[in-house]
């Protein structure tokens, strides 16, 4: 399994909305896949992966969202493989990733990954993170006994 590095947080928060419904179908999979089927071995990269290779954005191997969107996916992805540690092209047992993701990642740092993304306020995993980083500064703040 190939996944760009980005889109491992994607994963984690998915809920069944997609741009076609052949993407929402891989994205099942895969999710499915991480969850249940133990460890197994995830090529992760800075290009495009299984998941845009049937994204209806994707074209002759880049994505064309947008104009900037291959550069700035890229990108996005060197930023996550920089913060797990990781080399591009490097396949990884997918426990060691799931693990790396829920130790480094903080919401200080999604919001950097993330930026503008549209599925901000659906995705359960920036949700997540959202929510934990307000209770954290609540308590900081002394709002919460
Ligand atoms: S907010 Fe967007 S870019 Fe960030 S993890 Fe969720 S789907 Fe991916
Ligand atoms: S082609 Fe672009 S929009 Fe489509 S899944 Fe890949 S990175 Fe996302």
């Amino acid at each position: 399994m190939k996944i760009r590095a980005h889109h491992l947080l994607c994963l984690q928060g998915f809920r069944g909305l997609g741009y076609s419904p052949e993407f929402i179908k891989k994205m099942e999979e895969m999710k499915r896949k991480m969850e249940v089927e133990g460890n197994f071995s995830i090529e992760v990269v800075d290009e495009c992966d299984d998941i845009c290779k049937v994204c209806p954005y994707q074209l002759d191997g880049v994505c064309q969202k947008g104009k900037k969107s291959a550069k700035r996916t890229r990108a996005v992805d060197r930023r996550v493989l920089k913060i797990l540690g990781l080399k591009k092209g490097r396949k990884i047992p997918s426990q060691t990733l799931l693990s790396g993701i829920k130790e480094k990642l903080n919401f200080s740092l999604l919001i950097k990954i993330c930026g503008e993304c549209g599925w901000r306020e659906v995705c359960t995993y920036y949700l997540k993170l959202r929510e934990s980083w307000r209770k954290e500064m609540q308590l900081k703040r002394g709002e919460v006994a």
